[in-house]
C-alpha cells in the first residue's frame, strides 16, 4: 500500500498554503504492519520523520510523521523506498581479515585483536599521528562523540575527519567565519513565511525533495516568495525561477561581488543593523567596488539585465531566505563564496527575524552531528582548538589531562590524512560508514593509497563497498533501523531514532565497536577509570549533554524520553527548554572572544588568524562582514580538453549508491550515469542523446550515456554515485576526472570544474535516458519558468583572468585562445 508513486510523482500533490504548512501523510507498506517504530529518514539533511513498519521482525514498510515540524508526514522517494536496502542480501554478518589476498571472514575477537595490537605497536613506535579516522555524515551523533573520546582523549591523534569534508565543511567554516560558530541561524519554518528565496548552487528538487515540496507550496499558494537560482543546469527550481542565474564554472564569487556591489550602489542596505552588529563593512566595500555589474556579467557570462532584476529582489525584498550547497561548497573560493551570501543577509539586516535566515545547508543526515561532536576537524561541541580554556572544559568532561588532548595543531582535513597515509606518516587508517574508493577526488591516486602494503585500511561498514573490497580487516555494522541514536538536521532539529529490527548476523554498531575498541585498548581517564563510561547510545548522550552544556549546541535540557515526545531544535537548556527556533534574533553574533570557535581566516588564502590578531578585530558579538578577491579557476578548458566537467548528484541515489542501488525501484530509476550536454556541444562532437560517450580528463577517463538538455554550453554534468560494486564492468566513477585541490579555507575538495574532452564511443539504442534529475516535466512542476533570454557574449576565465592581470584582451581573443567552443 502507497499513497503515491513517488519514483514518477516525486513532490507529491500540492498543499498550497499561505502560514502553516499543511499536513500531508505519506506511506508505502509492503506488508501490514504490527508494530510502528518512531525514526528518521537518514538519506539527506533534511531530516524526516517517519515510523518505521515492523512486522516479524522485519521492517515492512514507513509513514511520515504528520506531527514532526520537519516534513508533516511527507516523504520523499528515497525516503519511501530507501530502508528496502537494510534487508538486501548482500549484507556483511562477519568481521573479515585479509589472509594471502584474500578477505576471509573471521571471528570478532580476531578481527578487534589485529587492529588493537597494530594500533598499540603503532602507537608505542610511531606516536599517535600514526593512527587516523575518516568517517561518515550517516552515523548517529552517540556514534560520533564515543569516536571523538576515543580518538582524541584515548589515541590523542589529531587525524580525525568525516566524508561530510566532501561535502558540508564549507558551510560550518563559512557560519564559523560570519557568525562566530557553527550552526544554522534560522529554521525550516522561514520557508513558510518568506517573500524571496535565493538558491545558490542547490538543486532543493533533486536532493532534498521534501524541502522542495516545503517551497512548492508557497510558490503555488496565494502569495508566493520570488525565487532567484543560481545553477549552471536548468533544474526544477531553476525553471520555477524568476531569475534564473547560470554562471560560468568558477565564477560564483564574482557573481555574489557584483550583486553585492549592486545594492551598495543602489542603498539596499540596513545601515543600522551593519553599525549595531557587523564588522568589516570597509572591507566589504573595498572587495566588491571592482565588481559593477558589467564586470560581473563579462566574467560569469550571464547578462547585466538579468543580474539586475536579481540584485532588484535580493536588495529590496522584506524578508529572505538563502540556501547554498555544493554549487558553491565544491567549486571555487567555495568559503568566500558563501561568506558572501552571509554577508548579503547581515547588510540587509535579514537574520535572526521569522522569514530572513541564510542555510549554509547540509548535504548529508548526520553532519550536523560529526560536527558537533568534534568528529569531522572541528574541535568537540564547536569549542576552540586555540583556547586553553575551552581544551581545559573539554578536558573536564572526559576526566583527562589537558595535555591529551591533540591540540597543539589544527584538525587534521580529510585530503590532508589521506596525503599523510600515502607517504606513510599515518600506517592505520579505520575508515567507518563511507565510500572514499568512490567519493574522493581523483580515485587512481586513493585506491593507491587505500591498497598500500603499508597501511592497515580498516573498514566498518554494513556492505563490502568498492572502499571495503580493498581494506585489510572489515567490520559489519548495524545501520539506520537497527540500533538507537540521534540525528540532527540541518535546522538543528534532532529526532531520536529507535531501534526496529536486530542487526544481521553478527554485525555491531559503530557504538559498540569503539568501545569494545576503548576496552581492549584499556583507555583510561586520569583517576584510572575506564576512559568510556557508557556502553549503550543513552549514556552516550548523557554524557554528551554535559560536553555540550553552554555551547551553541547545547542539548543540556534534552534527555530519550523527551526526544520521543518528538524533535526539538538545539539549544535546549534551561532557558530555552523547549528548543529556540532561531538564533541571532538580538543581533548578538557567537563572536566573542572567550566563546568563538576558531579566531577565523583570510578568506582567500586560508591563512589562520592569531589570537592577538582577532582581538584586535574586537567583534564582541558583532557579526563579520569579510570581503574576497576572485581567483580564476586553476584548470581551464582548453584545445585538448575544451568542455568544463561538473559533477552533481541524481533524486534517486544517496552517495555512493552503497543503500540506493540496493534498491530495486531507485535503481531502476537511475541504473546508469548520464553524460548531461548542451544541444549545440553534443551536435558539434557528432554526439545524439542515448549515445555511450566517454569523458577524458587529464587524470582519467569514464564513460555513460549521453544525455542533451538545457545545461550551460559548453558545461558537462555527470553525477558521482556510480562506482564499480554491482557492475564490474561499469567505468563510470566521475572522480577519476576531478582534480586534486580545494578550498584554502574549509578544505573542501574541488568537484565542480575540471577541463574534460568528450567523444562518442557507440552508437545508443535510439531511447533517451530517463531525467533522473527533473531537470524535465514531472508532475507539479513550473507554471513560472524564466523568460528565455540569449547568455552575455562570455568572457572565459582566462580572458578574465588577463584582465584581472591588466592584459585585457577581447573576449573573442580570449575565447580563442581558450579554445572554448561558442
Ligand atoms: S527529503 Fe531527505 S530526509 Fe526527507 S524523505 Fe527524502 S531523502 Fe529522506
Amino acid at each position: 500500500m502507497e499513497s503515491r508513486d513517488a519514483i514518477v510523482d516525486v513532490w507529491g500533490p500540492r498543499t498550497p498554503h499561505t502560514g502553516e504548512w499543511p499536513q500531508r501523510p505519506d506511506l508505502r507498506v509492503l506488508e501490514e504492519p504490527t508494530e510502528w517504530v518512531q525514526s528518521v529518514c537518514v538519506l539527506c539533511s533534511t531530516g524526516c520523520g517517519m515510523d518505521v513498519g515492523v512486522r516479524d521482525g522485519r521492517m515492512v514498510g514507513v509513514r511520515g510523521r504528520v506531527d514532526d515540524r520537519v516534513n508533516k508526514g511527507r516523504l520523499g522517494p528515497k525516503g519511501l523506498h530507501g530502508w528496502e536496502a537494510n534487508a538486501s542480501a548482500d549484507r556483511l554478518t562477519t568481521p573479515l581479515i585479509r589472509r594471502n589476498g584474500r578477505l576471509e571472514e573471521a571471528s570478532w575477537d580476531e578481527a578487534m585483536a589485529l587492529i588493537v595490537d597494530r594500533s598499540k605497536e603503532l602507537k608505542e613506535r610511531y606516536g599517535r599521528g600514526s593512527i587516523g579516522f575518516y568517517n561518515s555524515g550517516q552515523l548517529f551523533l552517540e556514534d560520533y562523540y564515543t569516536l571523538a573520546v576515543v580518538a582524541e582523549a584515548g589515541i590523542g591523534t589529531s587525524h580525525v575527519d568525516g566524508n561530510t569534508r566532501l561535502c558540508t565543511a564549507t558551510a560550518s567554516i563559512a557560519l564559523i567565519e560570519s557568525f562566530g560558530t557553527d550552526g544554522a541561524p534560522g529554521s525550516y519554518a522561514d520557508f513558510d513565511l518568506t517573500d524571496a528565496i535565493f538558491m545558490v548552487g542547490h538543486n532543493m528538487a533533486s536532493t532534498q525533495t521534501v524541502l522542495w515540496a516545503r517551497v512548492l507550496d508557497r510558490l503555488d499558494g496565494a502569495n508566493p516568495p520570488k525565487l532567484v537560482v543560481v545553477d549552471p543546469r536548468q533544474t526544477m527550481p531553476a525553471r520555477r525561477a524568476d531569475v534564473h542565474l547560470a554562471p560560468r564554472p568558477g565564477t560564483n564569487l564574482p557573481l555574489m561581488n557584483g550583486l553585492l556591489h549592486h545594492l551598495l550602489e543602489q542603498g539596499w542596505i540596513d545601515s543600522e543593523y551593519i553599525a549595531a552588529h557587523t564588522t568589516g563593512f570597509p572591507d566589504l566595500v573595498r572587495t566588491t567596488d571592482p565588481w559593477p555589474l558589467e564586470r560581473a556579467a563579462s566574467v560569469t557570462g550571464i547578462p547585466v539585465s538579468r543580474l539586475e532584476a536579481a540584485a532588484e529582489i535580493l536588495g529590496t525584498t522584506p524578508t529572505l531566505v538563502s540556501t547554498c550547497l555544493q554549487g558553491v561548497y565544491q567549486s571555487l573560493q567555495a568559503t568566500a563564496t558563501a561568506v558572501q551570501v552571509n554577508n548579503l543577509h547581515l547588510i540587509r539586516g535579514l537574520i535572526g527575524k521569522p522569514g530572513s535566515t541564510v542555510f549554509q545547508m547540509n548535504g548529508q543526515p548526520t553532519a550536523q552531528n560529526t560536527r558537533e561532536c568534534g568528529a569531522n576537524g572541528e574541535f568537540v561541541a564547536f569549542r576552540n582548538w586555540n583556547n586553553a580554556d575551552h581544551v581545559a572544559e573539554t578536558a573536564k568532561v572526559w576526566n583527562v589531562e589537558p595535555s591529551t588532548l591533540p591540540t597543539w595543531t589544527p584538525p587534521t582535513d580529510a585530503m590532508t590524512m589521506f596525503r599523510y597515509a600515502e607517504s606513510g606518516a599515518i600506517r592505520l587508517l579505520w575508515i567507518m560508514g563511507t565510500n572514499p574508493a568512490v567519493s574522493l577526488p581523483e580515485l587512481k591516486r586513493i585506491h593507491k593509497i587505500l591498497e598500500s602494503p603499508e597501511l592497515l585500511t580498516v573498514v566498518s561498514d554494513a556492505w563490502l563497498t568498492e572502499t571495503a573490497r580493498r581494506a585489510d580487516v572489515v567490520l559489519p555494522t548495524a545501520i539506520w533501523g537497527e540500533k538507537t541514536g540521534c540525528t540532527t538536521n540541518a535546522d538543528r532539529t534532532v529526532h531520536l531514532s529507535l531501534k526496529a529490527v536486530e542487526p544481521p548476523g553478527q554485525a555491531r554498531s559503530d557504538l559498540e565497536i569503539l568501545v569494545d575498541y576503548a576496552r581492549r585498548m584499556d583507555f583510561r581517564d586520569k583517576d584510572g577509570a575506564p576512559l568510556v563510561k557508557w556502553s549503550d547510545s543513552e549514556g552516550a548522550f548523557r554524557s554528551w549533554q554535559e560536553c555540550s552544556r553552554g555551547r551553541p549546541c547545547d542539548y543540556s535540557g534534552m534527555s530519550y524520553a523527551k526526544l520521543r515526545g518528538g524533535p526539538i531544535q538545539w539549544p535546549c537548556n534551561d532557558q530555552f527548554p523547549e528548543g529556540r527556533e532561531r538564533q541571532y534574533e538580538d543581533g548578538v553574533f557567537n563572536t566573542a572572544m572567550e566563546y568563538c570557535e576558531t579566531y577565523g581566516h583570510d578568506i582567500v588564502t586560508g591563512a589562520a588568524y592569531e589570537p592577538n590578531e582577532y582581538a584586535a578585530f574586537n567583534p564582541m558579538g558583532k557579526a563579520f562582514l569579510k570581503g574576497a578577491e576572485w581567483t580564476p579557476p586553476p584548470e581551464e578548458p582548453d584545445e585538448q580538453y575544451p568542455l568544463f566537467l561538473t559533477t552533481g548528484r541524481v533524486t534517486y541515489h544517496w552517495h555512493t549508491r552503497t543503500k540506493t542501488g540496493r534498491v530495486p525501484a531507485l535503481q531502476a530509476a537511475a541504473p546508469e550515469p548520464i553524460v548531461e550536454l548542451h544541444p549545440e556541444d553534443a551536435a558539434a562532437i557528432g554526439i545524439e542523446d542515448g549515445d555511450v560517450v566517454s569523458v577524458k580528463s587529464r587524470r582519467g577517463e569514464v564513460k555513460g550515456l549521453a544525455r542533451l538538455s538545457g545545461i550551460e554550453p559548453g558545461v558537462v554534468f555527470m553525477p558521482f554515485h556510480y562506482g564499480d560494486w554491482d557492475e564490474p564492468e561499469r567505468d563510470g566513477a566521475v572522480n577519476e576526472l576531478t582534480i586534486t585541490g580545494w578550498d584554502p579555507v574549509s578544505k573542501q575538495p574541488y568537484f565542480k570544474f575540471a577541463a574534460v574532452a568528450v567523444k562518442r564511443v557507440a552508437e545508443g539504442s535510439g531511447t533517451r535516458p530517463a531525467d533522473p534529475t527533473q531537470v524535465e516535466a514531472s508532475p507539479g512542476d513550473g507554471r513560472r519558468s524564466a523568460a528565455t533570454e540569449r547568455r552575455a557574449p562570455a568572457e572565459t576565465p582566462a580572458g578574465a583572468r588577463a584582465r584581472a592581470d591588466g592584459s585585457a584582451r577581447t573576449s573573442r581573443d580570449a575565447r580563442e585562445r581558450a579554445g572554448t567552443p561558442r
